[in-house]
């Protein structure tokens, strides 16, 4: 185990560093790990000469390029904490972020420049540069002045490496400190349990500001010495044309329901792929069925979150189980607990999901009531999730504690619903929600994505009523044209409990 998260790439380069791939662009463009060394150098020496000291948080938000990579990889060489921020956010929301972060730099694209730095100004932070996703701007002209080698500034391993805010699927973001040995112990273990080699070659598709894309994604690669195949979005026509070239991919599970729309995926198209994985959401067993039928391969998925990285992977040899998210990995200890007596619940008994591992942050960005909150006196911290272990160790997620629907007294969980309700003919999806009920607290309440013939309401209703108890079938059905999802494909249960929350009033 190394202690500096850039020692883990230094572990792993290779012999040649300038004539090995470290990503390509979708464009053709082709960038080595002598480039990486380079540049992330010359970030590093500019973010010093920038007055960037060991523990300044440096605020990002930049599209997806290899610049970005470069930039992080400078921050962590600066002994910086590098803070993405999604590229989706607008001045108000950056506002937020870069106020509750206090960055001693704000890095954004030039063409957003005029209406951020006023923002960034406003919010008391002192430095603001920019950069493109071509590598222009004034932080790359500092870069290009300072290249050469540069010494790593030298942290320990529970200094922090980066500060990542959560997706704000259940409320405002939080900003999850994460430790070099956090992401560099993740990385390895996932590199080591997924079989990564320098010989990989990751279709990469997602974006660099959530865990997914930058602390799994982009972090096993550089645990490997493999490349990569950047891509700014998800084209399923693109993706297709590349996997020939590839020999993974990484996604979340629209990803994967978006490419089974296409005709050309077939066991030939993925012929040289090794390794399919899922996660940022459930993955639902059709799906895993379906693309096992038409590719002949398991998708292999997994479940972690902002705050704890990786914590649990379906076995890479052995049963990819659908509808499960695995064994939990290598150093991770998963239990499920009563939420309200704290108690260690037995197999396949649902509760709250605590974690404890090397993966675990080191707690919310200036939350400490919070994170004492969420963190068990033996460790464990407790992730909202509720799910279930089965007999043979696979860890099941049923839904999120703030998801869960008291109705009458009793407990209901969306999942079970959902599942009932998406095997009724004509459905295409669903999601449940807990709405407020003047008789039972919250009616349990359906959204549904039908086919145009789909049966009624009632007809519906009357259905589920032989297959689930009667405290557990919706009070009522609504019919929407799609989910509101976020980019990492969350369906976003708030929005939904919100449109609907006066559903029941008189
Ligand atoms: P916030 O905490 O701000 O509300 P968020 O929890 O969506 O947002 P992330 O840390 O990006 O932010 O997401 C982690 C969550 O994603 C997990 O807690 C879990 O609910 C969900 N998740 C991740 N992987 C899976 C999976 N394979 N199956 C089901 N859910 C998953
Ligand atoms: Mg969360």
């Amino acid at each position: 185990m190394t202690n500096h998260l850039f020692d883990l790439v230094r572990a792993s380069l290779p012999a040649d560093p300038s004539t090995k791939t470290f990503i390509e662009t979708g464009d053709g463009g082709r960038l080595t790990y002598a480039d990486l060394l380079d540049r992330s150098a010359a970030y590093a020496r500019a973010l010093v000469g920038l007055g960037v000291k060991p523990g300044d948080r440096v605020a990002v938000q930049v599209e997806k390029s290899p610049e970005v990579v470069f930039l992080y990889l400078g921050a962590v060489r600066a002994g910086a904490v590098f803070l993405p921020l999604n590229t989706a956010y607008t001045g108000p929301e950056i506002a937020y972020f870069l106020s509750d972060a206090e960055p001693a730099l704000f890095v954004c694209d030039p063409a957003k420049a005029g209406e951020l730095s006023a923002v960034a100004n406003g919010a008391g932070v002192p430095k603001i540069e920019t950069l493109d996703a071509a590598g222009r701007g004034s932080l790359a002209e500092a870069a290009d002045g300072a290249a050469g080698a540069f010494e790593d500034v030298a942290r320990g391993a529970d200094e922090l490496a980066a500060i990542l805010y959560t997706s704000g699927t259940t409320g405002r973001s939080k900003g999850a400190m994460l430790s070099h040995a956090n992401l560099a112990s993740n990385a390895c273990t996932l590199a080591e349990v997924w079989r990564f080699t320098a010989d990989d070659v990751l279709i990469h598709a997602l974006p660099v500001f959530h865990t997914h894309g930058l602390f799994v994604a982009t972090n096993v690669v550089l645990a490997s010495g493999a490349s990569m195949i950047f891509l700014g979005k998800f084209d399923p026509k693109q993706i297709l044309a590349l996997m020939p070239r590839a020999t993974a991919m990484m996604g979340v599970p629209t990803f994967y329901t978006r490419l089974l729309k296409e005709p050309g995926l077939t066991p030939e198209a993925v012929r040289g792929i090794r390794l399919f994985v899922s996660g940022s959401a459930p993955l639902l067993a059709e799906t895993h069925r379906e693309w096992q039928a038409r590719t002949g391969h398991a998708i292999l998925e997994r479940y972690g979150m902002t705050e704890t990285n990786m914590n649990t992977s379906n076995p890479y040899e052995g049963d990819r189980i659908a509808g499960t998210v695995g064994l939990p990995l290598p150093d991770v200890a998963v239990r499920v607990v009563d939420p309200e007596s704290g108690a260690v619940l037995p197999t396949d008994a649902v509760g709250m999901i605590e974690v404890k591992g090397p993966n675990v942050f080191q707690g919310y960005w200036r939350m400490p009531e919070k994170t004492a909150a969420e963190f068990k006196p033996d460790g464990f911290f407790v992730t909202g999730d509720l799910g279930k272990i089965d007999p043979d160790g696979y860890v099941h997620i049923v839904g999120r504690g703030k998801d869960l629907i008291i109705t009458g007294g009793y407990n209901v969980y969306p999942k079970e619903v959902e599942n009932e309700i998406d095997a009724l003919p004509g459905v295409i999806e669903s999601a449940v929600i807990g709405v407020a009920h003047a008789d039972f607290g919250e009616g349990v309440t359906a959204v549904v994505v039908a086919r145009p013939d789909h049966p009624s309401e009632a007809e519906m209703l009357r259905a589920l009523e032989g297959r689930l108890a009667r405290y557990k079938c919706p009070k009522r059905i609504l019919f929407a044209d799609e989910l509101p999802r976020n980019a990492m494909g969350k369906v976003q249960k708030n929005v939904l409990r919100e449109t609907h929350a006066g559903l029941y009033q008189a």
